[in-house]
C-alpha cells in the first residue's frame, strides 16, 4: 500500500522548517508554504509558484494539503453557523461561528471599544470519553482523536467561508468548547494552538485562543511548560460530591488538585491575566443562592471569572434537567458579584439548530457502545413502567 502523504496543514512551523531541512531544502521553505496555504487558501502543491518547479515535483509526491470537507452550514436567525467537518476516518465532528461575540472573556476589551468578533467554536475529538451528565456530545460515546490538520482545518474553512461571504474580519477568536476534551488529545491540540497564533497562518493573539477543559489535572500543569494560550476550566459545581455526578472526571481530580494546577497555570499566565470558570446552571442541581456562596468561598483569592451558562436540553438527556428560570440565574450571579467575583452571563445563542454550548453530536460511530447503553437503559426502564 503507498504510504500516506504528508498533510503540511497544521503543521508547526518549526515542523515544517525540519520537514525541509530532512529533505535537503532550505528551512525557509516552511514560510513560503505557509504563506500559500494560510494566507492565499492554496491547498495544491503544483499551485506555489514561488518554489521551483522540481521543489513542488518532490514535493508533490510526499506531501499534500488536506483541509476537512466542510458540510453546508446551518445558519441561526441569530447568526450563528454550524457546519459538519468531516474527518478522513468517515466521521463527523461540528464546527460553530458565532459573530461578534466572545464565548468566555476576552480581556483588553471591556473598555468600550469593543472590535467586531468571528469567534469559532472548535472541536478536538470525535464524541467525548467523558461523559459528563448535562452534556449531549458524552452520550454519543468516543471515537477517537482529531489529527491536527482536522483541528486547523475547521478554522481553515470557517476562514474561507467568511471570506466567500464577504466578511473579512476573518476569525478572530478560536475557543476549543466543541466536541471532545482538548486535554485528551493533547500533541495536535498544541500543534493547533501553535498555528493559530502564527503570524504567518492565522496571527490570533494568546488572549483570544482559548482551551475549555473538564479538569485533567496533570494536562493543565504539562499545558503550562508550553504555552500561555487562555484556559477555561468547566467548574459546575462548588463541592466534590456533586461535581463527582456532574463531572465524573472529578472522582479521579477533585476540585482541591484542580485549584491547585489553576493556581500552577495562573503563575504562568502573569498578573494580569486570569483563568474562566465555566459554570453550567441546572435547575434545582447547581443553582441555589448556598451554592453561589459555595462557590465565592471557593474562588476568593483565585483570579478567577465565572461565565454562567444556562443549561441548554438536548434530546437526550435522561435527567430531566432543566434550564432555571431567569430570576434564579439572576440571584446566583449576583450571589457571586456582591462576593466580589466577576460574572458573566453567557447568552445562549445557536440553540435553534442544536448548536449551543453541550448540543455538539456530529456523526460518531460509538466505539464505547455507550449510546446503546443509554438506549437499553431507556428500553429497561420503559418496560418496568409498563408493568402493571
Ligand atoms: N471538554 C471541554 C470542552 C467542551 S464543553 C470542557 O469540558 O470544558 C464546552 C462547555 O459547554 C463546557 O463548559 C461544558 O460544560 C458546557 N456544556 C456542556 N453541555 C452543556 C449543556 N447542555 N448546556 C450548557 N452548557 C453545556
Amino acid at each position: 500500500m503507498a504510504e500516506a502523504k504528508t498533510n503540511l496543514l497544521g503543521m508547526p512551523r518549526a515542523a515544517l522548517r525540519s520537514f525541509f531541512a530532512g529533505i535537503g531544502e532550505k528551512p525557509y521553505r516552511a514560510e513560503q508554504v505557509m504563506r500559500w496555504i494560510y494566507r492565499a487558501k492554496v491547498t495544491d502543491i503544483d499551485a506555489m509558484t514561488d518554489i521551483s518547479r522540481s521543489l513542488r515535483s518532490h514535493l508533490g509526491e510526499i506531501a499534500d494539503v488536506r483541509v476537512p470537507e466542510f458540510s453546508a452550514g446551518t445558519q441561526s436567525s441569530d447568526g450563528v453557523v454550524k457546519w459538519l467537518a468531516h474527518t478522513e476516518h468517515g466521521q463527523a465532528v461540528e464546527t460553530v461561528l458565532i459573530p461578534d461575540a466572545s464565548v468566555g472573556w476576552e480581556e483588553g476589551n471591556l473598555d468600550g471599544t469593543t472590535k467586531r468578533r468571528n469567534t469559532l467554536c472548535i472541536s478536538s475529538q470525535v464524541g467525548c470519553s467523558l461523559d459528563c451528565s448535562f452534556c449531549a456530545t458524552g452520550k454519543q460515546g468516543f471515537n477517537g482523536n482529531l489529527t491536527r490538520a482536522e483541528i486547523v482545518g475547521q478554522v481553515w474553512q470557517a476562514g474561507r467561508e467568511l471570506a466567500v461571504r464577504g466578511d473579512d474580519r476573518g476569525i478572530t477568536n478560536v475557543v476549543f468548547m466543541g466536541m471532545g476534551e482538548p486535554l485528551l488529545n493533547f500533541e495536535p491540540v498544541l500543534d493547533a494552538t501553535d498555528i493559530l497564533m502564527d503570524d504567518l497562518a492565522f496571527g490570533i493573539s494568546k488572549r483570544r485562543v482559548t482551551i475549555s477543559t473538564a479538569g485533567v489535572v496533570p494536562r493543565i500543569r504539562d499545558l503550562a511548560s508550553h504555552t500561555d494560550v487562555s484556559l477555561a476550566v468547566s467548574l459546575h459545581a462548588p463541592r466534590d460530591e456533586l461535581r463527582d455526578i456532574l463531572v465524573p472526571l472529578n472522582r479521579r481530580y477533585p476540585i482541591a488538585e484542580l485549584l491547585d494546577a489553576c493556581r500552577h497555570y495562573l503563575r504562568r499566565l502573569g498578573d494580569r491575566r486570569s483563568i474562566t470558570m465555566e459554570y453550567t446552571l441546572i435547575d434545582g442541581v447547581n443553582d441555589s443562592v448556598a451554592d453561589a456562596q459555595d462557590l465565592a468561598q471557593l474562588l476568593t483569592g483565585l483570579r478567577a471569572k465565572v461565565n454562567l451558562i444556562p443549561f441548554n436540553p438536548f434530546p437526550e438527556d435522561r435527567n430531566g434537567y432543566r434550564r432555571p428560570d431567569p430570576k434564579r440565574i439572576a440571584s446566583f450571579q449576583s450571589g457571586l458579584l456582591n462576593a466580589g467575583i466577576a460574572t458573566m452571563l453567557r447568552t445562549t445563542r445557536g440553540d435553534e439548530i442544536g448548536a449551543a454550548c453541550g448540543q455538539l453530536t456530529g456523526t460518531v460511530h460509538d466505539r464505547t457502545r455507550r449510546r446503546m447503553r443509554y438506549l437499553a437503559r431507556d428500553a429497561v426502564s420503559m418496560q418496568t413502567r409498563m408493568v402493571p
